[in-house]
């Protein structure tokens, strides 16, 4: 038989959705008619913006026409994404941006997860926790992780995010070379203001650090002292890659669209001491697995950057954000300690009375038929905390919080 990765029969079974979909089948089995809201999944419910519809229709009758057709394109992303993403996201907030620094891809988890295949299989990574779990996973299969025990990986810096250090992490004491960081955050919903993320930035400067910044959530920001993009922060051009996706923003996660910035002053050594530029690395890396994005799909990007396309998207963050006012208020007045919710889809909530993430899923279920997840899933830091999202129908959202309220915790 054929020899396989071993990195990857390391990696546990992926337990947290799974499970979370065999507690919900069993309950169903048990009750056949309850009406359960589902306020766990991480994807959006509301369509497409009519721009971007209209602008895939118009690519797809070009992509009939032989006047017309396009085949591959470029492996970065065509010219005019690239030049509309560094106007309308960059330039915009004052940050210069070279458009050979944008590469448009098939999503920020993709991205995210290949972006170690530039990196050495020696370098140590630290990660918040609780944290989205492809950061990790995609570590283990590289190799980097070590052994598991008790949850934790041991070749991982894990950096707690709790009530008690306000999920703001201590910078990290073991020299880490790669860190992960997502703001606003999922799972938590929670921020770092540009004086905590500035502290980062100097922290990899003096330490010679990559940050990895996932910025999924940045169309969610609504408070002015809460950065866009890391580069916002001096110096960051010289130790951040970051991480965008029309998922979060316009409702792509069927479509498949995002950008990753990898700026030409990041440089990495090989072992034989030579300096190499990331961002060649980067596009190397690409274009040799990489075709592109699709025409069809990268045209729909596009037209969310016209006027028309920023106002249709505002209203659609809108609804979710009022979705999350209610989660949030709501629950604060029944006595949950919640956190999350101003900056991001995403509310996060402490289980009340002491129970176990897994415990406090299951009495939801039980007694207000309200599905969550277990903040346990997102790590060991998670434990003791629980996730809702915004991403609902606002009827929905109005009658879970009703539910949840009349659990007298
Ligand atoms: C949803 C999400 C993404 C987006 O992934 P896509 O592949 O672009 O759909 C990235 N990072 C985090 C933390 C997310 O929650």
């Amino acid at each position: 038989m054929i020899k396989i990765n071993d990195n990857f029969h390391r990696l546990p079974a992926t337990y947290l959705f799974t499970e979370v979909a065999r507690r919900l089948k069993a309950y169903k089995e048990a009750h056949p008619d309850a009406d359960i809201i589902r306020m766990g999944i991480g994807d959006v419910t509301c369509p497409i913006c009519p721009v971007a519809v209209e602008a895939m229709v118009n690519a797809a009758n070009e992509q009939g026409n032989a006047a017309t057709f396009h085949g591959y394109g470029p492996e970065q992303g065509y010219q005019w994404l690239r030049q509309a993403i560094v106007d309308g996201d960059y330039r915009s907030r004052g940050i210069h941006m070279d458009i050979d620094e944008i590469f448009v891809s098939d999503g920020a988890k993709s991205d995210t997860g290949n972006i170690g295949d530039i990196l050495s299989a020696d370098c140590r990574v630290a990660v918040t926790d609780p944290v989205y779990p492809v950061y990790v996973d995609t570590n283990v299969m590289a190799g980097r992780a070590g052994n598991l025990t008790d949850g934790k990986w041991s070749r991982i810096d894990y950096l707690p995010c709790t009530a008690a250090n306000s999920f703001v992490p201590a910078l990290p004491v073991d020299n880490p070379d790669v860190i992960y960081l997502c703001y606003p955050n999922n799972p938590t919903g929670t921020t770092l203001t540009r004086r905590q993320l500035a502290e980062w930035v100097e922290y990899a400067k003096a330490h010679n650090a990559l940050i990895l910044f996932d910025s999924a959530y940045e169309a969610y920001i609504s408070s002015s002292d809460v950065p866009h993009s890391i580069y916002e922060i001096d110096g960051a051009r010289e130790v951040a890659i970051e991480f965008r996706s029309f998922s979060k923003t316009a409702g792509f996660t069927g479509l498949r669209c995002g950008y990753t910035v990898v700026p030409k002053e990041l440089k990495g050594i090989a072992a034989d001491g030579t300096e190499v530029s990331l961002n060649h690395l980067w596009l190397r890396r690409q274009s040799t697995k990489f075709n592109g994005a699709s025409y069809v799909v990268q045209r729909a990007a596009e037209a969310l950057y016209t006027q028309q396309g920023r106002t249709q998207i505002a209203e659609t963050i809108a609804y979710y954000m009022r979705n999350a006012k209610v989660l949030r208020e709501g629950l604060s007045s029944a006595g949950f300690e919640v956190w999350g919710g101003i900056d991001a889809p995403y509310i996060w909530l402490r289980t009340p009375g002491g129970l176990s993430s897994w415990e406090f899923f299951d009495l939801l279920l039980d007694r207000c038929r309200v599905a969550g997840t277990p903040g346990c899933g997102f790590g060991p830091s998670g434990e003791g905390y629980f996730r809702l999202t915004a991403f609902g129908r606002y009827e929905d959202t109005i009658r879970a919080v009703e539910r949840i309220n009349s659990l007298s915790i």
